[in-house]
């Protein structure tokens, strides 16, 4: 049973946890990384994206704090 959420979530959960010094709300953003356009999965608003310290965050202007 672990061995099987394991498959099934293990990139996922390695995608989360990128070295990306992401705290906080920006966790949100990891979850919709790369999905600027497309509507924010949580309230449906539009997703944005914006470059921080060179590389590029996509987040929820309605969900981000
Ligand atoms: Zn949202």
């Amino acid at each position: 049973m672990l061995a099987r959420a394991i498959a099934a979530g293990g990139s996922t959960i390695r995608d989360y946890r990128t070295p990306d010094g992401v705290e906080g709300g920006f966790q949100n953003a990891f979850s919709v990384y790369g999905k600027a356009g497309e509507p924010c999965p949580a309230c449906g608003g539009t997703l944005v994206s914006v470059k921080v310290a060179g590389r590029t965050s996509t987040f929820c202007p309605r969900c981000q704090k």
